[in-house]
């Protein structure tokens, strides 16, 4: 990335280079024009250095269009979406790169109920800040700008609530936590402290420099599996450096997988309440299992948060989420939360009496492929026509091309999309086995060659 990336997921960029605070304070400025005077956001950032420069900007921009500015300091994730709808804003901005290296940063916009801004606002909002026409007001119509530092004692209250503290506390659970010296260090030893377990937390403080790279994916979490290994631990946990994101690993000291953070959870919620399960294309069917086995559905959203938050609210559903370790417990904030996740998974072995090993092999099992290969210009929708076109013959197959074309088979999946930044095509497969997942793969990747001519 070696531009600013203005997406509708927000900004992200290098400090220094392609993120600034001149830029940053465009961005605030052009929310604020947005938003209108009189308005109120609530600011927060992950535990990134450039993070308090970057936020005194944006407020600046913010408080220049007679915006009101509350900041909530260091906080997850999570937690400033929680405060956002708390004090009843009319938006939100975290200071985040989530799980990018430490030369990025970014800045996420929210909507009043904590979820990120909708593809249309996010347009909206990026083509103000293009033109640079900021609707700015006179010294004495500028925003008032104040401080709440109560965003993670009342996020712990909000999941505490949510699960039942006694089961988890009786069980004295030891859990080894990596986070990543990111924004969840402080909130997250005081929820263990809470749920009564023996803590042994790596990485544990809010400096914003990264022990290792922090995205939570296996090859970033060696230090981690040996610290569960040598201590004994129950379980271990890695947080990325927002703490939206959960990866788990097993008593063992074993990586489970990003995708097993939904899988539980889902897993758990099910044995107590029934309802639908909102999720995105690409992550595993491991959650139509667990979905069916309750008598409960799983609704599809194209990729992207937004797109599954809006899928969980017009499904009703119970619990949304996606593969890459992202729960999301509407009961407490309606976007991607590892507290919560933590929560559920030690209640779900205190009440199960089951190892995490055991809950996972209670789970089927799948082999996931994901590839990336060049997609010239123009010729993705030939391909999904002619993919779809192969796979008529499958009496069985399910076809969503909401993002993309996913299709469906008897116990497995198959997907082709566009890359919305690159000139490249994702081809993924599931299937109870490699060999099935590499022949899904091969197919597709063999149509696509057939029709670019490569
Ligand atoms: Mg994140």
């Amino acid at each position: 990335m070696d531009r600013l990336m203005v997406t509708v997921s927000g900004v992200r960029g290098i400090v220094g280079s392609t993120l600034t605070p001149p830029i940053a304070r465009d961005f605030g400025c052009a929310f604020g024009t947005m938003l209108g005077a009189g308005k109120s956001v609530v600011i927060g950032r992950d535990s990134r250095q450039s993070g308090p420069e970057l936020q005194q900007a944006i407020t600046d921009g913010l408080l220049s269009t007679g915006v009101n500015v509350t900041s909530v300091g260091i906080a997850s994730t999570p937690g400033v979406a929680l405060m956002t709808s708390k004090l009843s804003a009319d938006g939100g901005v975290i200071v985040t790169a989530s799980h990018n290296p430490i030369q990025y940063n970014g800045i996420k916009f929210l909507q009043p109920t904590g979820t990120g801004l909708t593809a249309e606002d996010a347009m909206k909002l990026k083509a103000i800040w293009e033109a640079g026409d900021f609707a700015t007001v006179d010294q004495n119509a500028r925003g008032a700008e104040s401080q709440d530092d109560t965003a993670e004692q009342k996020h712990i209250e909000d999941v505490l609530a949510v699960c039942d503290v006694d089961a988890i506390a009786s069980k004295r659970f030891k859990v080894v936590l990596d986070s990543i010296n990111g924004a969840g260090c402080i909130a997250s030893a005081d929820l263990m402290e809470k749920l009564g377990c023996e803590l042994v937390h790596l990485n544990a403080g809010p400096t914003g420099v990264f022990a290792h790279n922090p995205e939570p994916v296996e090859e970033n979490l060696t230090e981690l599996c040996d610290a569960v290994r040598n201590s004994g631990a129950a379980v271990g946990f890695a947080q990325d450096a927002d703490a939206d994101r959960l990866a788990i690993v097993d008593e063992n000291g074993r990586f489970i997988g990003e995708e097993y953070t939904l899988a539980l959870a889902a897993a758990f919620v099910l044995s107590k309440r029934k309802g639908d399960i909102a999720t995105n294309l690409s992550t595993s069917r491991m959650i139509d299992d667990i979905a069916a086995a309750a008598d409960c559905k799983v609704l599809r959203a194209p990729t992207g948060e937004a797109n599954v938050i809006s899928a969980m609210i017009e499904g009703n559903c119970i619990l949304a989420g996606e593969g890459g370790g992202g729960l999301i417990e509407p009961l407490v904030v309606p976007v991607r939360d590892s507290f919560t996740a933590m929560a559920y998974v030690l209640q779900y072995m205190a009440e199960t009496g089951i190892s995490l090993s055991g809950l996972v092999d209670k789970i089927p099992s799948y082999v996931m492929l994901k590839t990336k290969q060049p997609c010239p210009e123009g010729a993705i929708e030939k391909i999904i026509d002619a993919t779809r076109e192969a796979f008529s013959y499958e009496l069985e197959a399910r076809v969503n091309d909401s993002d993309g074309l996913r299709i469906d088979l008897d116990g497995a999946w198959v997907s082709v999309r566009a890359s919305n930044t690159e000139p490249i095509m994702r081809i993924m497969a599931e299937a109870p086995s490699n060999e099935k997942a590499e022949a899904l793969v091969a197919e597709v990747t063999g149509i696509a060659a057939a029709v670019t001519g490569s």
